[in-house]
């Protein structure tokens, strides 16, 4: 757990979190590039405002609530200068000295354009002034240290499936930090049901572990395949297709973070034990926050039992007789048994299932596919 001096700092340091980069998502669209990118600053700057402001009336008393939310709100309103292009290249070259080897530090623009752009997202895209790769907690350390002192814009990028131009690079030239190079597993404790491992572990990955060891657990948040562990704590996982029985990631899956803040300074989230009535959630605050709190470099993750399942096919005449079956069946007393029910756009656009035959006549009717796990 955070102390009060740690949780001081890391307040101060969310001040300096405008290094760190906002998708374009909560953007108005008519406005220019540059005014977008302030506008999401702002807004990111007055939610977190609200937050600091809560978070500071439990811990310190209202008073210092009041001034830190004053503090706040006139850090939103200054005017955020980045590095110059001589600095960005200073910059650069601390990051060449600092990260040695060959694929660390690129700055190739085919590369650069790459990571600034993604297919599964309509905003528009912008490169990168170069792509590092860490390794550790320390190496994300060493750049964001780098960062701060030249000022220069900082992006995370994961496993790069999320939908809403997550990725684009900021106009004066930003930082893509890489982290999907850092994907170990680093400890698996099957009699608490928890695992540890780097924020570029994929959560297919950990599965296939899990079942190559013969462990009877998984980690049941499945969004897009190759999505990781840090990107799914980035963008909050709304809806993991198992979310109807297992919930989101603001569910309690996430245990433990180890976060590099924008100062520089690394923190632990919490401590590995479930059963915790101390404090406010310092876990959930990143969760969401698309990296612009601080950068995630390792998790502890809750790993749920693997239970039989069942598959049943319901075949409907229309959407609504079929979203009616869903919530009789899921305010019965088996409901809470229930895995996923997909939506027949679902079924429309992959006629061809996962359960080896094409449904039938899939683009004319509307289906209903429903796991229920066996009691
Ligand atoms: C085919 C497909 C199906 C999908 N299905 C679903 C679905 O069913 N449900 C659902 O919710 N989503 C779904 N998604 C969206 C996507 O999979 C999720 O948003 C996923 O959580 C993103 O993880 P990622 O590793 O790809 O993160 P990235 O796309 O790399 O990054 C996502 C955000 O997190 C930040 N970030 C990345 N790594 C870190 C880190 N280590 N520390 C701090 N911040 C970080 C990034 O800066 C970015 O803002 C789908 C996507 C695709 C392409």
């Amino acid at each position: 757990m955070l102390s009060r001096a740690q949780l001081a700092r890391a307040h101060h340091s969310f001040a300096q979190s405008r290094l760190f980069n906002a998708s374009p998502s909560a953007v108005r669209p008519s406005r220019g590039r540059l005014g977008r990118v302030c506008a999401s600053q702002s807004a990111l700057s007055s939610s977190k405002s609200r937050a600091l402001t809560v978070a500071a009336s439990l811990v310190f008393g209202s008073s210092i609530a009041l001034a830190a939310c004053a503090f706040y709100f006139r850090a939103g309103t200054q005017k955020t200068s980045y590095a110059t292009p001589a600095e960005l290249s200073r910059a650069i070259s601390e990051l060449q000295v600092r990260l040695p080897g060959a694929q660390k530090v690129v700055t190739d623009v085919e590369v650069v354009r790459a990571y600034g752009a993604s297919d599964n997202s309509y905003h528009p895209s912008s490169p990168h002034a170069v792509v590092v790769r860490p390794e550790s907690t320390e190496d994300v350390v060493a750049i964001v240290n780098i960062a701060r002192k030249f000022r220069v814009p900082i992006t995370a990028y994961s496993g790069a499936t999320s939908l809403e131009g997550h990725f684009a690079g900021y106009p004066s030239g930003s930082i893509c930090i890489d982290l999907s190079g850092m994907d170990k597993i680093l400890t698996i404790n099957e009699s608490d049901a928890d695992l540890t491992c780097q924020a570029g572990a994929r959560w297919e990955d950990i599965n296939d572990e899990l079942k190559e060891r013969g462990i009877p657990l998984f980690f049941p948040l499945d969004p897009g395949p190759g999505a990781t562990i840090g990107g799914m704590v980035g963008t909050g996982q709304h809806l993991p297709a198992n979310a109807v029985r297992y919930g989101t990631a603001r569910a309690e899956w996430f245990l433990n973070l180890t976060v590099v803040l924008p100062n520089g300074e690394v923190i632990k989230t919490k401590r590995r034990a479930r059963k915790s009535a101390t404090g406010f959630d310092t876990t959930k605050l990143f969760i969401g926050a698309e990296g612009t709190l601080g950068i995630v470099t390792e998790a502890t993750l809750r790993l749920a039992p693997l239970l039989p399942t069942k598959v049943a096919m319901a075949q409907f005449p229309d959407v609504e007789h079929a979203v009616s079956a869903v919530q009789e069946i899921l305010a019965s007393p088996y409901g809470s048994n229930v895995r996923k029910p997909i939506s027949h756009h679902v079924i429309h656009e992959n006629p061809s299932t996962d359960l080896g035959a094409p449904f039938p006549d899939a683009y004319t009717y509307p289906y209903l596919r429903m796991c229920r796990t066996a009691r």
